[in-house]
């Protein structure tokens, strides 16, 4: 691996002399970790877990993870190990039912995480600015599977007249990548200290933008993937002194290897198993007004599309059930007064769960609905797949289900589910959303990777 000059510069000025463990650190391969969706994973892996994080684990090896039809089901999600901290702070600071904003979002790693640790009653706007990324941002919520997020595609100043509006806000700001380098060889080249001075513009100019959103007294994190100075403690600093935040504290275990710093909490690869990460918890102390939402009492009325879907959803008295473009969702009645506000303000890519789409009078179940943990699987006919016939599926490839009844079949592996099929007899109509396929080819040789299956099959 070949750094950039003047980063082993300034590196080398801010690690003094244990500047040699972290070149050595990046000469190592990173470490592969996952996160378990408690929502679909019941048991306890039998794994080395992530200190910093409850659903956390290593994996001794990398394995080849587009062939594991689990991931697809959103049972886990592959994160790099320190980002997974972010679990301290929102057990410490967040326990309480919240409107949060998570504004830099996709591809989801920390939105996923973020619907695993918050209150169920809260609502999550998970924002990605670059539409192409929205949908992945999308994608990936909609396999871990929870109905209180809402995913838009805005700009960070399209949240400023969304004055007061949120409890807690997640910056996980784009950055220069330093703690990337091990990763992402891309990651170095992009590199200029040029480039740090644009990125610190940026996260100022975002944070900024998003700032009024944030009520008085409410939560701000803030992370990136660099280490220096200028994109993390300064950045702080400035939060600090210009938009008015006091900084708070995280308990931390010695044994973690996490360096607390004048204004934050950073990962170093030479001290803890993951990548580069900078994270800091502020809360908001200046005072501003605070936006009303004015309450809408009219009682909601459902249509008989509506109507037929409440039956595949558990607990559906607490949804509530709309249109949105040629799609029926359904999505928490308790945050519907914020969601309806949301609705008219951003440029909402998603709401709660898709369920159907509309089609003249037929009504086609939505890759959303299989997905979602509030599946009513009592009212659905399912097909358990085995390895290879799952990948098919995923593939959009034709897959035959001879012994099911015709119709919508629910196709699942291992028990999880992966979406739906129309059974015609001979051959079966994929439903799953063709954006999604995957593109890989099956290697002949292939095999079901009886690692990943046994530890997370109960
Ligand atoms: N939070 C994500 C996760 O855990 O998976 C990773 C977010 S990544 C560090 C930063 C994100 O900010 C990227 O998705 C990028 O597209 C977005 N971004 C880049 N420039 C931006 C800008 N000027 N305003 C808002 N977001 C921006």
């Amino acid at each position: 691996m070949k750094l950039p000059q003047a980063f082993i510069n300034r590196t080398a000025l801010l690690l003094g002399d244990s500047f040699s463990l972290f070149v050595d650190a990046l000469q190592l391969p990173a470490p592969t970790s996952i996160r378990i969706n408690p929502a679909k994973i019941f048991h306890t892996p039998q794994l080395e877990q992530v200190p910093w994080s409850s659903r956390g684990y290593y994996l001794p090896e990398r394995p080849l993870f587009t062939l594991d039809p689990l991931l697809h089901a959103g049972a886990y999600y592959v994160q790099e190990a320190s980002s997974m901290f972010l679990e301290q702070i929102v057990k410490l600071y967040i326990p309480q039912a919240v409107k949060m904003l998570d504004l830099c979002a996709a591809p989801g790693g920390k939105t996923t995480h973020l619907l695993s640790l918050l209150h169920p009653d809260s609502l999550l706007v998970a924002n990605e600015y670059v539409r192409s990324r929205a949908y992945i941002l999308s994608e990936n919520i909609q396999k871990w599977g929870h109905s209180n997020v809402l995913v838009s595609n805005n700009q960070p100043e399209d949240f400023t007249p969304l004055s007061s509006f949120f409890d807690a806000v997640l910056v996980d700001a784009p950055c220069s990548g330093e703690g990337m380098f091990r990763k992402d060889a891309g990651a170095i080249e992009e590199w200029s200290v040029a480039n740090v001075e644009k990125c610190v513009a940026r996260q100022r100019s975002l944070l900024k933008d998003v700032w009024p959103s944030l009520k008085n007294e409410g939560i701000l994190i803030y992370s990136t993937c660099t280490y220096n100075r200028d994109e993390n403690e300064h950045a702080v600093k400035w939060i600090m002194e210009e938009l008015g935040a006091e900084l708070l504290s995280v308990k931390i275990d010695e044994a973690w290897g996490v360096t607390p710093t004048d204004f934050g909490y950073r990962f170093y690869p030479h001290k803890t198993k993951g990548e580069g990460l900078f994270m800091a918890v502020l809360r908001k102390t200046n005072t501003e007004q605070c936006l009303r939402i004015k309450t809408d009492k009219k009682k909601i009325s459902f249509t008989k599309q509506q109507l037929d879907v409440e039956p595949f959803i558990v607990q559906s008295q607490n949804y509530v059930f709309q249109n949105f473009g040629n799609k029926i969702i359904a999505f928490p009645s308790y945050q519907a007064d914020s969601i309806q506000f949301l609705l008219k303000q951003l440029q909402v890519l998603q709401v709660g769960i898709f369920l159907m789409e509309c089609k003249g009078k037929d009504l086609i179940p939505q890759a959303g609905l299989a997905l979602s943990v509030s599946l009513n699987r009592t009212n659905c006919e399912t097909a358990a797949l085995d390895w290879h016939t799952a990948l098919l599926y995923l593939r959009n490839e034709n897959i035959q289900l001879p012994s099911s009844p015709k119709g919508f079949v629910l196709v699942c592996y291992k028990n999880k589910a992966l979406g739906w099929v129309k059974n015609l007899g001979n051959r079966c109509n994929s439903l799953y959303p063709s954006e999604w396929r995957i593109r890989m080819t099956i290697p002949p040789d292939a095999i079901e990777n009886s690692f990943l299956s046994k530890l997370l099959h109960e």
